[in-house]
């Protein structure tokens, strides 16, 4: 009653006050308070008005098992009451040997090490200083540029933010971006001027292979890329795109990063995405996410044992790799990681594959709709785009950005939306069934 409401408001109060929200603009920072989360269940979330609504983002990628699961909560509180830390600078612990075990047996064959992190940024920062470190000791210290694509995200942390290439978000920010060279998005519905559809894969890896000649091999450390980009627009690459650029990788001693922080972990069916979807062996795997389906902060890079063989082996044996947080191997993440893990063996990767046809297919349907130009997607992710109009497909712009004013109409109707300017982005907890979907996308349907 009134008392609740009192105390809603305090928090509300002491939100604006005192919290700073990720994303704010300059002309609201720090005196927001966005709306309030109270509770969850399955794939639905209670905001502060007692309204339930699906959670079409999976909070944000993560909740892949759904909210409220006990078997997760209860190994958390077993592990913390067991042994709640342990350095892992001097010692390690039981749930992170066994999580690399288990992890090594999905991983693609070779990547057979993990070095776990705090999430996304700081595995893909790991994985670039993890490159930076090995060419310094290799006495190719000249071999450090980055490549990335437009629309890429990889991260908040100074590094991996440089890398990313949606709009605005490097408007007002500064970045390593002398150490970066970023290619064309490989998003077929927005190709280039003047490249057709067939021709577009051929034109991203020639772009590539100019790169590679104009800079010069022996300058690029790395490629990194999402097997499919995810708060770019859920962009899913032509056919043999990412296996052809793997190719150039290898032929000219490139290290491949895949960043798996959203695609991992069942949202493409699979624990990795990159072999099983894509026929790829990066020599990297980032993760975060979707490993502890977001009850705990954690990440990791998968790394191929054979680059840690060469650095035992090289002249500079004596050279430190120094580099680690001190949430490394967290037992109580590593533990519920674990749990997680049994989860999605036990019959979520299996229902997570088998429902997507019908998610895909419920969201597609949305393309009848005047707004929408299209509806793309693959696994557990899609993301519906509207336009202006079919024929010139431009992005839709509005005087409230699109995305926002349909994230508010389905809210009222029950469903949480990621907006993204002109485009919805949906990832549900992997445990949807199919009604649920059902009323997704009827709701998406009516905001639209
Ligand atoms: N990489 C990808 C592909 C992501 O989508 C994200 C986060 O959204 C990150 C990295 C960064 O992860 P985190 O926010 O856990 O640092």
């Amino acid at each position: 009653g009134a008392m609740a409401e009192e105390a809603a408001d305090e928090l509300t109060l002491l939100a604006e006050r005192h919290l700073v929200q990720p994303w704010p603009m300059s002309g609201s920072i720090g005196a927001e308070a966005r709306g309030r989360i109270e509770g969850g269940e399955g794939i639905y979330v209670t905001d502060a008005a007692g309204r339930r609504l699906i959670d079409g983002p999976a909070g944000m990628w993560c909740v892949n098992a759904g909210h409220r699961r006990r078997e997760l909560a209860e190994v958390m509180a077993a592990q913390a009451m067991e042994l709640s830390y342990n350095s892992p600078w001097y010692t390690t612990n039981a749930p992170a040997a066994l999580l690399s075990g288990r992890l090594a047996g999905h991983a693609p064959d070779g990547l057979d090490h993990v070095f776990y992190t705090t999430g996304g940024s700081s595995a893909v920062e790991t994985a670039l200083r993890f490159m930076q470190f090995a060419n310094n000791v290799k006495g190719r210290g000249e071999k450090k540029l980055i490549v990335s694509r437009q629309g890429a995200y990889h991260g908040s942390t100074y590094l991996s933010a440089s890398l990313n290439g949606r709009p605005r978000d490097q408007d007002w920010m500064d970045g390593a971006g002398e150490q970066v060279v970023k290619l064309t998005c490989p998003n077929p519905f927005r190709r280039p001027e003047g490249v057709a559809a067939v021709a577009f894969c051929d034109y991203l890896v020639a772009e590539f292979k100019d790169v590679i000649e104009t800079v010069g091999a022996e300058r690029i450390g790395a490629f990194v890329a999402e097997p499919v980009m995810a708060s770019g627009g859920v962009i899913v690459p032509p056919d043999g795109y990412l296996r052809r650029i793997r190719e150039l990788c290898r032929q000219n001693d490139i290290l491949f990063i895949a960043d798996e922080v959203v695609t991992a972990f069942g949202r493409l069916g699979h624990v990795f995405a990159s072999q099983e979807v894509f026929g790829l062996d990066p020599d990297m795997i980032t993760f975060a996410k979707g490993v502890t389906s977001g009850y705990f902060p954690l990440g990791g890079v998968m790394i191929a044992g054979r680059l840690l063989e060469e650095l035992r082996r090289s002249n500079h044996s004596e050279a430190m790799f120094a580099h680690g947080l001190t949430y490394s191997s967290h037992p109580v993440g590593c533990a519920v990681a674990l749990k997680n893990l049994d989860l999605l063996e036990d019959g979520l990767l299996e229902h997570a594959r088998s429902i997507s046809g019908h998610f895909q297919s419920s969201l597609k349907a949305l393309e009848e709709l005047p707004l929408v130009g299209e509806v793309r997607g693959m696994g557990l992710m899609a993301c519906v785009e509207c336009v202006a109009d079919r024929v010139s497909n431009n992005p839709l712009t509005l005087d409230l950005e699109v995305g926002k004013r349909i994230d508010n109409h389905c809210q009222e109707l029950g469903l949480l939306v990621r907006p993204l300017i002109n485009m919805c982005v949906m990832s549900p907890p992997l445990t949807i069934s199919t009604s649920q979907i059902d009323d997704m996308a009827a709701i998406l349907r009516r905001g639209i």
